[in-house]
C-alpha cells in the first residue's frame, strides 16, 4: 500500500496519513470522492492565497488561490491528495467551478477595500477539455462583478499538450476575454517550442525543482536564465514560483525574472491573516 505522509513541519499544518493504497477502485479512493462531493456543497473547501511579487521593486502583483479541504476527521487534507483524484472524475467541474466563484468573491472583496489584486487559480486538463468551461468563466466573472482582466488561469503543460489544438482553441477564447493565462510548472514537461509559439499565453511559471535550488546548482540558475530570455523573446512574462531564500530572490533579480512567489516572501494563507501582511508591505 502506498503511504504518504505530510508532517506538520513540511506544510506547517496538521498530520495527516492516508494509510490505504489510491489505486483506481480502492474502497480508500472512492470514499475519499464521495466525501469531496459532499465537502464541496458543505463549504469545507477552503482557499489559502499566495502573493505574487513584482522583481526588484517588491510591489505585490496579485495571489495565488490554493485550495485545501478542512476534513472534520482527517484534519487538513492538501490539494496533492484529493486534486489528483478529483480530475480523473467529473468532479473536478464543480470543484474547479467552486474555487473559481470564490476566489472571485474574495477580489471582489479586495477591490471593494481598494486592494487591486489579481488572482490566478488553477485548472486542470478536464477543465480545459470541457466545452462547458469558458462559459462556467463567465458566469462566475457576471456572478463577482470582477473585471476579467483581474482573473488568471494558470495551466500546466501537460495539461496543454493532452490534446494542444483543442487546449489552443479555449485557451485562445479566454485570452478574447481578457483573462491572463499561464502556463504553470513550465519546464518540468514537454512543450515543443513550436507549440508554445502559437499558445495565445501571457507568462511562464518556472519551475519550483528548478527555482528551489538554482542559487547552490549553476546548471538549475542556467535553466531559469534560458527559460526567462525564451519567456521574454516571445513576449511574455515570467514568474518563479519557489523562492525559499534571499540568494535566490537576488538571482532572479539579476536574471531579470518579473514575478516571484514563494515561502521566502510569503506562505499561502487564508485571506483574513494575509490582510495584516499585505499592510506590512504596504508600510515598509
Ligand atoms: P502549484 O500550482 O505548482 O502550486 C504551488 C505549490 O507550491 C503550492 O502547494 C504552494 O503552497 C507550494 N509553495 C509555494 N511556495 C513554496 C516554496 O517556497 N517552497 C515550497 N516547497 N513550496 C511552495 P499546494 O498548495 O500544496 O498545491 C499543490 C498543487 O495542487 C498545486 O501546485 C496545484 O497543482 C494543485 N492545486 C492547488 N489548488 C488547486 C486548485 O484549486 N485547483 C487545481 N486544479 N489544482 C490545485
Ligand atoms: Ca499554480
Ligand atoms: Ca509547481
Ligand atoms: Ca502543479
Amino acid at each position: 500500500a502506498d503511504i504518504a505522509m505530510y508532517s506538520a513541519k513540511d506544510r506547517g499544518l496538521g498530520v495527516c496519513v492516508y494509510d490505504a493504497d489510491l489505486n483506481e477502485h480502492s474502497p480508500e479512493r472512492l470514499g475519499l470522492l464521495g466525501e469531496l462531493k459532499r465537502a464541496i456543497d458543505t463549504g469545507e473547501l477552503v482557499l489559502h492565497y499566495q502573493p505574487k511579487v513584482g522583481l526588484p521593486g517588491e510591489d505585490v502583483r496579485g495571489v495565488e488561490a490554493l485550495v485545501r479541504w478542512e476534513h472534520p476527521q482527517r484534519g487538513t487534507v492538501p490539494p496533492a491528495v484529493f486534486i489528483p483524484l478529483a480530475e480523473r472524475t467529473p468532479l473536478i467541474r464543480p470543484l474547479t467551478r467552486y474555487v473559481i466563484d470564490a476566489a472571485l468573491q474574495q477580489c471582489a472583496q479586495w477591490l471593494a477595500e481598494g486592494r487591486s489584486l489579481h488572482v490566478a487559480v488553477n485548472i486542470s486538463a478536464r477543465n480545459l477539455l470541457d466545452e462547458r468551461f469558458v462559459d462556467d468563466v463567465l458566469e462566475a466573472l457576471a456572478r463577482s462583478q470582477v473585471p476579467a482582466h483581474f482573473l488568471e488561469l494558470e495551466v500546466t503543460e501537460s495539461a496543454i499538450m493532452a490534446d494542444p489544438t483543442r487546449a489552443r482553441a479555449i485557451l485562445g477564447r479566454l485570452a478574447d476575454l481578457g483573462i491572463t493565462l499561464s502556463i504553470d510548472d513550465f519546464g518540468a514537461g514537454y512543450t515543443s517550442l513550436a507549440h508554445l509559439k502559437d499558445l495565445p499565453v501571457h507568462r511562464l511559471k518556472i519551475d519550483r525543482s528548478f527555482v528551489s535550488s538554482m542559487a547552490t546548482d549553476p546548471s538549475n540558475a542556467l535553466i531559469v536564465r534560458s527559460i526567462v530570455e525564451l519567456g521574454h523573446n516571445l513576449g511574455l512574462s515570467t514568474v518563479a514560483e519557489g523562492v525559499e531564500d534571499q540568494d535566490t530572490w537576488e538571482l532572479l533579480g539579476r536574471l531579470g525574472c518579473d514575478v516571484a512567489q514563494g515561502y521566502h516572501l510569503c506562505r499561502p494563507q487564508p485571506a483574513d491573516v494575509l490582510a495584516a501582511w499585505f499592510d506590512s508591505v504596504q508600510s515598509a
